[in-house]
């Protein structure tokens, strides 16, 4: 054993017979550094072409490359540098710092008995309160001011560009950081940006080019992309439920912030699944936007669509296709992006907001 814990090297728990320290196990500061996007196509493909289905946030084709497990994406390296420089305990310890490393953090919090989800918001300035629900936790994931202003920044209205950003948690800290904003400018309605496995949401406007301002069915299973880099990396502090797709819109006197998750874990793993069969991915594609299309008016030539109809018709397909899902929509002010709250939308009657409880 190259390294252990003193004499005979051996693993925290694993001593046989008499060692002079029984060793632990102790959380250390890792930064990391990982590859920046400064706009365009990074995923190896050509899709500059635009298929027109109704602006995707995702040039990603979700099919499994051959070649490795990382899809040809992301091909940036990692770099990890352990700065182990003070593992000791401290003398003084100030009040719930639990694990003796000098500071009251993110960790500590979760040593105290609360769950990764409640610390992660508080490390964001949640309330107790807000952080204590799914939508107060959102709150807090849209309301941190550099997100804040990227968000009202990709809500204005480009024309026929999509704007998008991904949003990354600090792994020690628990910090949101929100990555520059990608505008797509080659003439497609498509902004693409690749995700990793600090990655916790992507944030995307649909711009007056995408007539249906609810997510496709890549947007949704960009979702499932994340999941999958996660399980490649095989380490990281994100939440599988907390992992997030947001669009955003404003056209001409009219404002949507929407987000969606997975209420449960089953649901992802049917998601990969789809994602990860080129066929079942091409079907989902088509059952979304096909639904999308269900209020088109024969009589009148006119598409009848509202949102809430868009919303019940993905309800429907999600539903049709076992994945428990759930849309929440803000309550804000959309001139000067005071956020309020968030509410989920009904899954029965998707007119209805009912709060998080
Ligand atoms: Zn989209």
């Amino acid at each position: 054993m190259p390294c252990g814990c003193a004499t005979p090297p051996h693993a925290p728990g694993e001593c046989n017979g008499p060692c002079s320290s029984p060793g632990y196990w102790e959380m250390i500061p890792t930064y990391q550094c990982f590859p920046f996007d400064f706009g365009g196509n990074n995923d190896g493909s050509n899709n500059s072409t635009n298929t027109n289905d109704n602006g995707t946030g995702d040039g990603d084709d979700g099919v499994p490359n051959p070649n490795g497990p990382n899809d040809g994406e992301d091909d940036g390296s990692y770099t990890t540098i352990v700065d182990d420089s003070n593992p000791e305990q401290c003398d003084n310890p100030p009040p719930g710092d639990l694990n003796g490393d000098c500071v009251v953090d993110i960790k500590d919090c979760i040593l105290s008995g609360n769950s990764p989800e409640f610390c992660e918001c508080k490390a964001n300035g949640g309330s107790d309160t807000d952080c204590a629900n799914e939508c107060g936790r959102l709150k807090a994931l849209s309301d941190v001011p550099s997100i804040k202003s990227k968000l009202q920044t990709v809500q204005q209205d480009s024309g026929n560009h999509e704007k998008i950003f991904r949003i990354d948690i600090n792994s020690n800290t628990g910090e949101y950081l929100p990555s520059p904003i990608i505008e797509d400018n080659n003439g497609s309605n498509h902004a693409n940006i690749s995700v990793h496995h600090q990655t916790t949401a992507v944030v995307h406007s649909h711009p007056t080019s995408v007539k249906y301002k609810m997510f496709s069915a890549d947007d949704i299973l960009k979702l499932v992309q994340i999941v999958q880099r996660i399980q490649d990396f095989g380490v990281s502090t994100v939440q599988y439920l907390n992992i997030t797709q947001m669009v955003v819109y404003r056209e001409n006197n009219t404002f949507g912030f929407f987000a969606i998750r997975f209420d449960d874990i089953q649901s992802i793993q049917v998601l990969l699944h789809v994602r990860n069969n080129k066929r079942k991915q091409r079907e989902f594609k088509r059952r979304i936007k096909n639904a999308y299309q269900n209020d088109w008016n024969y009589s009148t030539y006119t598409d009848e669509t509202t949102i809430s109809k868009q919303q019940a018709h993905l309800y429907e397909v999600l539903e049709d296709y076992g994945l428990n899902m759930t849309i929440f929509e803000v309550n804000f002010n959309a001139e000067d992006w005071n956020i309020d709250s968030w509410d989920k939308v009904d899954k029965n009657d998707t007119t209805i907001k009912i709060p998080c409880t």
